[in-house]
């Protein structure tokens, strides 16, 4: 059974799409079988993956109204090793035509509980927004991870996602988990950025990962190329950063389930 984990904030550009992109890379390269969904309409996590948005058939979009299932709507990133559910323009328009569906909220979940089996990690790349799209996202994980820049505002926006998440507890996940807090863009020179890392750390303890990801172009660079970050420069600071997020992630996992859980 797969490990389901969704990266949520409702920021934009807080680094999302890049840590589930080079999750995904980093857990496919230690052996693992991973699913990455692409929830955002951007596509980003998509073509990130060296998948061409504009031609795909089939779609998460597909997938959420009923009309696909994961399984015909997959495709695999070559460029990074795990299969992908993928993402155009189109998903926008399930915001709206979700409202009147039922289980509008579970659809995700439901379609994932029939590939399960075959996958060891699940990751989700969220929307930046709370909208339908993120609950079925939140609906579908066991656990969320939470990439945020150390910023002024970044504390304030972590309440409401916090609040966010303590009301799908109480309605439709109940067993939904913090994996962990992720300090994406870091640039350690920055005191601000020390002072929000510190209040960070007082405030969620253990949920903060000890793997800071620093701001390192090479990251940047890597979804022009339709390649994730860690395989575009294995070497760069970057992509050391995450193939080392993804060795806390898995220990982390072990510690929780001392068989191992895969
Ligand atoms: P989100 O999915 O939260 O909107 P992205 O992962 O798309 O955020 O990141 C926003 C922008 O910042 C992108 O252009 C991305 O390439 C860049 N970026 C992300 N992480 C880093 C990093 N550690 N260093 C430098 N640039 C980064
Ligand atoms: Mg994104």
């Amino acid at each position: 059974m797969a490990r389901t984990i969704a990266i949520v904030n409702q920021k934009g550009g807080v680094g999302k799409t890049t840590t589930t992109v080079n999750l995904a890379a980093s857990i496919a390269r230690s052996g693992l079988r991973v699913l990455l969904v692409d929830l955002d309409p951007q596509g980003n996590a998509t073509m990130g993956s060296g998948i061409d948005k504009r031609a795909l058939p089939q779609t998460v979009y597909h997938v959420l109204l009923g009309l696909a299932t994961i399984e015909r709507a997959r495709t695999r990133s070559e460029s990074g090793g795990f299969d992908v559910l993928p993402a155009n323009r189109e998903l926008a328009g399930a915001e709206i035509e979700l409202v009147d569906l039922e289980n509008r909220e579970t659809r995700l979940k439901s379609a994932l509980a029939l590939v399960a089996d075959r996958f060891d990690f699940i990751l989700i790349d969220c929307p930046p927004s709370l909208s339908l799209l993120t609950l079925n996202g939140l609906a579908a994980a066991h656990a969320v991870v939470i990439p945020m820049q150390c910023e002024y505002y970044a504390l304030e926006g972590l309440s409401d996602l916090v609040n966010t998440i303590r009301k799908v507890r109480q309605t439709i996940n109940p067993s939904l988990e913090i994996e962990g807090l992720l300090r994406t863009m870091f640039d350690p020179r920055n005191t601000l950025s020390q002072q929000v890392s510190d209040q960070l750390q007082q405030h969620f303890g253990a949920k903060v990962y000890e793997t800071v990801i620093p701001r390192n172009v090479r990251l940047a660079e890597a979804p022009s190329h339709g390649i994730p970050g860690i395989r575009y420069d294995e070497s760069s600071k970057g992509a050391q950063a995450y193939l080392q997020l993804a060795e806390e992630m898995l220990e982390r996992f072990r510690l929780a389930s001392p068989t191992g859980g895969l």
